[in-house]
């Protein structure tokens, strides 16, 4: 997975859309100041040794926003860039995409500073198992469940499931985290979940705003796990697939490119260019390409107030995490382009998380074929669910998940009362 750390502190950003729908559903202040602060938050330190025999001692964080409506559940990311604050701000909005997606889960998320890049295995399973034992105690099968983020991935989750087993009882627990290989009990479906899901809100929205499949045009920025899925998914829907970049560049064909080839040719050659049959672009033009439905699937703040007024397509379904600034978010809304905000767009991830972690309280298996069937049914539930929102308070849909998810927090913490 990947995502880019920015200047602007998360944590403020994530505030300000607290307030915004305090302020719109007139919030007791009592309440939000709750949601304003994480219920707890770890910094561990974690001394490693490096494979030349030095100690080198890495900070790590576990944030844990809210568990109103169950355990806090969210990714753990490695990156040089991760803040106190950054790690803070995820939760929240862990916690928000949760109560979107109706997932009985609250908002956690963890990060260590550290370049895994210039990390050999052997340091970073030894990072890893020593963060393990440095949260275990707040982590737990019923308590925080954690998953891969940015530089995390099923490796470093059997490490931290390894390492929980062993000191907390000593009998396996798979159930303590998701996004686990298969052979531990990962769930089926969870790799392609993310573009899968995202493909549901699109299918929804489209018949929203009466766009018909079949003569859709799409355009995918960025095609790792994300994109690559969701072009498959809307591809396999009818809608012709004119253009899609990566970090090398972009790619564009008046009459489609198909997903399933151009991955295998990425597959071969490390990048979408070069593509047969198709035209090399640049990842502007990608942007904004004449189509109807706009896929951002790579990095954060690509949508801009410079570049908003161009988009042209209809429907922006974001893959990624905060593709899209706020001043652009209010050029696409007069435009009449119709945004599925991340939180949503992106919720098949945790949505099939959750799966798994059902699946290994039960010490049960889910064919792939009913782990798809229960993620159609929760993200369209979730999509029409903020569609009603957005309709009802006049606003785009970004506020609108908001203030749902708000909504239903709120009532989770009314209904259990304040303790003592
Ligand atoms: P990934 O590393 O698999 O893929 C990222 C893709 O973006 C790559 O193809 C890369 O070449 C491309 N890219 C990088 N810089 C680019 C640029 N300047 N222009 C165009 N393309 C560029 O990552 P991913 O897991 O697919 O995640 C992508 C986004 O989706 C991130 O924001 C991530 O937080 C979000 N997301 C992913 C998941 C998931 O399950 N994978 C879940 C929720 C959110």
């Amino acid at each position: 997975m990947l995502e880019s750390t920015t200047t602007i502190n998360p944590f403020e950003v994530a505030l300000k859309q607290l307030d915004e729908a305090a302020k719109l559903i007139k919030l007791d202040k009592g309440v939000q100041q709750v949601l304003a602060h994480p219920k707890r938050v770890l910094t561990v330190s974690i001394p490693t040794r490096m494979d030349d025999g030095e100690i080198k001692v890495f900070t790590g964080f576990r944030s844990q926003h809210n568990d109103a409506r169950g355990p806090f559940k969210g990714g753990i990311r490695y990156h040089p860039q991760v803040t106190i604050d950054e790690v803070k701000a995820l939760s929240m909005w862990m916690t928000w995409k949760c109560a979107i997606a109706d997932i009985p889960y609250g908002g956690g998320k963890g990060g260590i500073i550290c370049n895994p890049k210039e990390m050999t295995q052997g340091e970073i399973e030894r990072m890893t198992r020593r963060y393990a034992y440095g949260i275990a105690d707040i982590i737990g099968p019923h308590t925080d469940i954690p998953a891969p983020d940015v530089y995390t991935g099923g490796k470093e989750m059997s490490w931290i499931m390894d390492t929980y087993s062993a000191l907390k009882g000593n009998f396996v627990q798979p159930e303590l985290i998701t996004g686990k290989p298969l052979a531990i009990g990962g769930s089926l479906g969870r790799n392609e979940a993310t573009g899968r899901g995202l493909s549901f809100t699109v299918r929804e929205a489209a018949e929203k705003l009466k766009i018909n499949m079949k003569t859709a045009t799409v355009a995918v920025q960025g095609f790792g796990n994300a994109g690559q899925f969701a072009a498959q998914f809307v591809e396999e829907q009818g809608a012709k697939i004119l253009a899609v970049s990566d970090s090398k560049g972009g790619v564009y064909n008046k009459d489609g490119l198909q997903a399933g080839a151009l991955r295998k040719h990425k597959e071969k050659t490390g990048s979408v260019v070069g593509f047969t049959g198709a035209k090399a672009i640049n990842n502007e033009d990608v942007l904004e390409t004449d189509c109807t439905i706009l896929i951002p699937a790579a990095l954060e703040n690509q949508i801009t107030k410079k570049n908003a007024g161009k988009i042209s397509a209809k429907l922006v379904a974001e893959a990624a995490n905060g593709p899209t600034t706020p001043e652009a978010d209010e050029i696409l809304y007069k435009n009449k382009t119709l945004v599925i905000p991340d939180v949503l767009a992106n919720g098949g991830g945790v949505t099939v998380s959750y799966f798994e972690w059902l699946q290994n309280l039960r010490r049960e298996y889910w064919s792939e074929n009913e782990v798809n069937e229960r993620l159609d049914r929760n993200i369209t539930n979730a999509f029409l669910n903020v569609y009603d929102t957005h309709e009802k308070y006049g606003v785009n849909m970004r506020k609108a998940s908001i203030l749902l998810a708000v909504n239903r927090v709120v009532e989770a913490i009314k209904i259990r009362g304040l303790w003592p």
